[in-house]
């Protein structure tokens, strides 16, 4: 592994940093006189807290992790930018990527002007081999991108394969674990165990908290990599709406934890139905961890424009390499999955 300053851009590392009014003054105090806000502003009308402390104490009892290790951004989206901003020099770099995988790593590097190689994942099985992942790489391969469970796929894609890639890659490796919710597995105690600086794992409040619509995603990476994030986002990136939902919701582990559940459940009975065979035009259900199916079909694209027909829009990935004759199924609740299943019946 190298050390992160050797990774990160030279014109990041140099960067000082705009100094907003929030981060000069902490604290509590009785006016406010630094910041330009209206004098007569209600509590939506200053600006929020540009590290989200309050947040991230919260986010200790769920991760085991320390603040100075979190970074949240405006949804998933913004670390994923900020991976290239901080660690790839434009026109030089590139970066190496499972495949197929969720389509944002390709847009921000393509953005960025970085350089991005695909490898496939396994045949049938769409597991790592983190061998192949490996010899992909070059001296000037700054970052490896990983999702488990993966999207489009939805399956674990392995950790013993993950670590191989963590322990014998000297650059910034990345787990997109946006679904891991839905599963016991996390890669996080290797950021924890602070061996593994080189590490980031993303997560979001989009997927298993039922939140996409405040757009809030987290970083969890060592603290040398979140300073550099700190560094180079947006001083006030999550607004102080998003910031009071996500407080509430951390506040209710339980109905996290039972919406969870309900899912889950939800999306066994579906995966069990598709597979059941009462389903003429199901060629394959693929296993998944996640909050939807991948299904193929015989003819996906008059299933798909049928489903259409019927008011019902899953994702076409036919034309994504490995995914050929698929449809994405997110899962519905158990009343909704059974009209999607009355419907492809009637297909036929
Ligand atoms: C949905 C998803 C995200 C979440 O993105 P947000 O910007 O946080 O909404 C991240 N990664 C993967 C692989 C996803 O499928």
């Amino acid at each position: 592994m190298k050390r992160i300053e050797e990774l990160v851009r030279p014109n990041i590392q140099k960067l000082a940093p705009y100094s907003c009014a929030r981060d000069e003054f902490k604290g509590e105090a009785s006016i406010y006189m630094d910041a330009n806000e209206s004098c007569l502003a209600g509590p939506d009308g200053r600006y929020p807290d540009p590290l989200q402390t309050e947040i991230k104490e919260k986010l200790r009892t769920y991760t085991g992790l320390r603040p100075e290790q979190m970074m949240l951004g405006n949804g998933s989206d913004e670390p994923i930018d900020l991976v290239y901003r901080v660690f790839c020099n434009p026109g030089v770099d590139n970066v190496v990527a499972i495949a197929p995988t969720y389509g944002m790593y390709k847009v921000a590097a393509d953005i960025n002007d970085i350089e991005y190689r695909s490898v496939m994942l396994e045949e049938g099985s769409f597991a790592l081999n983190a061998e192949k992942l490996l010899a992909a790489t070059d001296a000037k391969t700054k970052v490896v991108w990983m999702c488990s469970p993966n999207n489009p796929t939805g399956n674990k894609i392995g950790m013993a394969e993950m670590e191989k890639v963590l322990e014998k890659f000297e650059g910034i490796v990345v787990v997109d674990e946006a679904y891991g919710d839905f599963t016991d597995e996390t890669i996080l105690g290797k950021v924890a165990d602070g061996k593994h600086k080189n590490l980031i794992v993303l997560k979001t409040f989009s997927k298993a908290w039922g939140l996409a619509g405040i757009r809030c995603g987290m970083a969890f990476a060592d603290a040398s990599i979140i300073a550099l994030f700190n560094k180079v986002k947006y001083p006030y990136n999550v607004n102080i709406l998003t910031q009071r939902r996500v407080l509430e919701a951390l506040g209710n582990e339980a109905a996290f934890r039972r919406d969870v559940r309900t899912i889950v459940e939800a999306r066994d009975m579906l995966e069990a139905r598709l597979r059941s065979g009462e389903i003429g035009s199901v060629r394959h259900v693929y296993a998944t961890d996640a909050n939807f199916v991948l299904v193929k079909f015989d003819d996906p694209v008059r299933v798909y424009k049928a489903l259409v027909e019927r008011g019902i829009i899953t994702r076409n990935r036919n034309s994504v390499t490995m995914c050929e004759g698929c449809l994405r199924i997110t899962t519905g609740t158990k009343a909704e999955n059974e009209e999607l299943l009355k419907a492809l019946k009637e297909i036929g």
